[in-house]
């Protein structure tokens, strides 16, 4: 009996060794799956039950995903997309689950209240639905912004000296340091009676993705024409600030708009 518990707590050490990465319930999800196919092979369990046990894995790492991304604070757009996807797969399958046991009632083998559960996890699942959602369009809204930047970035570089009717620009004094930024966001608080609406604070994962170096600067989610953004922009020529101010990501594009403060963005030069 010793040796066959001292055999399990190796075999349970080695797959947490070698599955690091794996959140506990995927873990014991794998593991209920690995007794289970041996039972079936041994003809002494019902294919049936492996296959709910499977399923049941899938929904375990499509939740484990969705913890990881819903609640990280860095994603990238196709990050995004993924945890939409696990959400939807999530939701897909307790609309099921309600069906089934729907079913169970319609055909008499259970009572009505016995649906009620599984109500509860479709509700749960919408609202993790939604969660990822608002995350997803942050992230979208984030890498229009990135895009507006580096489509100015492309333009400059081929004509220094033409005007970007997209994009207006201040240089200030050059300077722009995380403490200045501190008195902004404060002296803009005062004013508004809210919080600078700070859409990127230094790099992000979008920018690492797109190759453009976002660090020491700070995107705000304020269209420039509106009046918080004409006291933003007159309040950082005051205080000689540098700013690029976006109307939108590319011309003819009516999404991207906000105010970069600080020197333009570059690319990461490619092999150092
Ligand atoms: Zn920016």
């Amino acid at each position: 009996m010793r040796s066959l518990t001292a055999f399990l707590l190796f075999v349970c050490a080695t797959s947490a060794f070698a599955q690091a990465e794996d959140p506990p319930e995927v873990l014991r999800a794998k593991a209920g799956i690995e007794k289970l196919r041996s039972l079936v092979e041994a003809g002494v369990a019902p294919r049936a039950q492996l296959d709910a046990a499977e399923a049941g894995l899938a929904d375990a790492q499509d939740a484990a995903l969705l913890r990881r991304m819903v609640y990280g604070t860095e994603l990238t757009e196709d990050q995004a997309d993924e945890m939409i996807a696990a959400a939807t797969r999530r939701l897909e399958r307790r609309k099921k689950a309600v069906a089934d046991a729907r079913e169970r009632v319609d055909s008499g083998v259970a009572s009505l209240l016995s649906v009620t559960p599984f109500l509860e996890e479709q509700d749960s699942a919408k609202k993790e639905l939604d969660l990822a959602e608002s995350r997803a369009r942050v992230t979208r809204q984030l890498a229009e912004m990135a895009r507006s930047e580096e489509a100015l970035e492309a333009r400059l570089n081929h004509e220094p000296s033409t005007n970007h009717e997209f994009a207006d620009r201040y240089d200030g004094d050059g300077v722009f340091t995380m403490a200045t930024f501190a008195h902004v966001e404060l002296d803009f608080e005062k004013e508004f009676g809210k919080p600078l609406p700070v859409s990127a604070m230094g790099e992000t994962a979008v920018h690492r993705s797109l190759g453009f170096d976002h660090r020491g600067r700070v995107d705000v989610a304020i269209h420039p024409d509106q009046a918080e953004g004409r006291w933003l922009l007159e309040y950082l020529v005051d205080k000689h600030i540098p700013y690029f101010a976006f109307r939108q990501a590319v011309p003819g594009k009516a999404t991207g708009a906000h105010i970069h403060i600080g020197p333009l963005s570059t690319r990461y030069k490619l092999g150092g």
